[in-house]
């Protein structure tokens, strides 16, 4: 039995504009200027509130203005007047009501498990299944079209104790790339680095390049062709040294069935915005575990709430092992909606211990950089 005050009595939903420092490319896109996302504010009749966001990006899983209509609209009935307590429930309804909108449905869980730990005093890690680790090793990516820019930026975090890099490769030429490379591999002997090619290769010249690439020992090479190429990708998999890892290739736990099934990578990046929402992020995690495919706790363009969503999860995901890039909040946004700054401590993500997502949100923040504002009782 369901007492009213623990049910959810208004949404908001707030799609914001927030300014970035500088511009990044990716072997799909450029970002610049600002990244749109949406911010979905819960209240329960007892007085508690809950956070979640929806990231999207327009070339990779969708937009900002879908998401929020699909939390304004579509969502909207199954969310006034939930129990966060039956969240299994509520998130398969969902999944029936709306098909795809996977950052929305994110962001709808986010809201109902900050909302569910501040109820029983856990925070989400606990509510995911308790945690297997109370700190998670921090990637930063380096996409700046200048690359003097990311030499600055490398100095910077590595001074903060940052020892991963992921180089977005792939956004201009074979030889830019190599250069890069080079320089970062020559200037730091022991530094983890990784690249992405976010689709960027044309599968007929992959093998060849990536060869070159292998010489810099690289840990892993990320989605170097485009995600549906899943031939081509189990196909490099299988000639190459370095681990291949699958991004836009495995949204979510059906797509990674596929990929175990073809061998489509060694390596899976797990997003609550490609999968739908943390418990559905295990589930890829979970699938890997079984074939022996170890994760990496990828984001998009977040703010410190989708990374609080993300670092709970890893927490609780022993097969997520490969690290997480939450760094935008802290290094790329020029301001973060959260009250407190998102933790990063000597190049570790420090899982909040505190009820629910851990910290709280800065609402004149969000109000400063809200596009539309939307708001429904139930
Ligand atoms: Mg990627």
């Amino acid at each position: 039995m369901t007492a009213p005050r623990d049910t959810v009595s208004r949404m908001t939903v707030h799609h914001l504009s927030l300014p970035v420092n500088r511009p990044r490319d990716h072997g799909s896109g450029t970002v610049a200027g600002a990244v749109e996302i949406v911010l979905l504010r819960l209240d329960t009749a007892g007085g508690l509130v809950g956070w979640g966001e929806a990231s999207p990006w327009a070339v990779f899983t969708g937009t900002a203005e879908a998401a929020a209509a699909a939390l304004d609209r579509y969502l909207r009935p199954l969310i006034l007047g939930a129990d966060p307590r039956n969240l299994a429930g509520v998130m398969a309804g969902a999944d029936r009501t709306l098909v795809g909108h996977p950052e929305a449905k994110a962001a709808m869980e986010t809201a109902l498990l900050d909302l569910l730990g501040r109820m029983s005093g856990l925070p989400v890690y606990a509510l995911l299944g308790g945690r297997c680790r109370e700190t998670i090793p921090l990637s930063v990516s380096l996409a700046d079209p200048d690359f003097a820019a990311d030499l600055d930026l490398l100095a910077r975090i590595r001074a903060e104790g940052v020892g991963i890099i992921k180089l977005k490769t792939g956004t201009k030429d074979h030889r830019f790339d190599l250069d890069r490379l080079e320089r970062l591999r020559a200037d730091h002997e022991d530094l983890d680095i990784r690249v992405d090619y976010n689709q960027g290769m044309a599968a007929h010249e992959a093998l060849r390049r990536l060869r070159d690439v292998e010489a810099f020992r690289v840990s892993f090479i990320e989605q170097p062709v485009q995600g549906r190429e899943r031939e081509a990708m189990a196909a490099l998999t299988a000639a190459l040294n370095t681990p291949i890892l699958a991004d836009e290739s495995v949204f979510d736990p059906e797509d990674a069935v596929r990929a175990v099934r073809d061998r489509v990578a060694n390596l899976f990046s797990v997003k609550i915005m490609k999968s739908g929402g943390p418990r559905r992020g295990l589930a890829v995690a979970a699938i890997g575990a079984a074939a022996g495919i170890a994760c990496y706790g990828g984001d998009m363009f977040e703010s410190g709430i989708a990374h609080l969503a993300g670092s709970h999860m890893i927490a609780a995901a022993p097969n997520i092992s490969l690290g997480c890039e939450f760094y935008q909040a802290r290094w790329y946004l020029a301001q973060d909606v959260l009250a407190k700054p998102f933790p990063i401590d000597d190049g570790k993500v420090i899982v909040p211990e505190t009820p629910g997502l851990g910290i709280e949100v800065d609402e004149a923040v969000v109000r400063a950089h809200a596009l539309t504002s939307r708001d429904h009782c139930a």
